[in-house]
């Protein structure tokens, strides 16, 4: 999706934002930061994307698998070096175009509520972001 006008600009709805923002980091994702946020932390799954996520391996890596209350389970990633199963060793995901993927997966690290459009700190490109503006707004003060 690409910008092309002020018209277009004032047209976009905050669905569209979103998507723009994280279509816009999936270079940097793959390239730079290698799928951190694949890598380290936790992720949160329902029982049935379970064997989604697994690939298969849930009794073989149950020790990452914490069962949480109303059928939902923590998925612990970084532990000796276990990325999440569905990362491939080129830093992409396997079940990126499967419908049944867990919700975070689909929306990180740009999160849209009701009036508001919040970024995750966790993520990289996002510190990466801040880090830029705070530079800038300090050029901008020395100037
Ligand atoms: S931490 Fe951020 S930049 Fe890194 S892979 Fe995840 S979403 Fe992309
Ligand atoms: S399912 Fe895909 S996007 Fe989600 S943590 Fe695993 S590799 Fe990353």
């Amino acid at each position: 999706m690409t910008i092309n006008s002020n018209e277009r600009r004032n047209s976009l709805d905050g669905e569209d934002i979103v998507k723009i923002a994280r279509k816009s980091i999936g270079k940097f994702c793959i390239e730079e930061c290698k799928a951190y946020c694949c890598r380290k932390g936790y992720l949160i799954l329902k029982e049935n994307q379970l064997d989604l996520v697994m690939q298969g391996r849930k009794e073989e890596l149950d020790c990452i698998l914490k069962p949480l209350k109303d059928d939902t389970f923590s998925m612990f990633m970084g532990n000796h070096n276990q990325s999440c199963p569905s990362l491939t060793t080129s830093y992409t995901c396997q079940i990126h175009k499967k419908r049944n993927r867990p919700q975070a997966c689909k929306d990180f690290p740009v999160f849209l509520t009701s009036n508001k459009i919040i970024l995750s700190p966790r993520c990289l490109a996002v510190k990466g972001f801040i880090h830029l503006m705070c530079c800038h707004q300090f050029v901008s003060i020395l100037d």
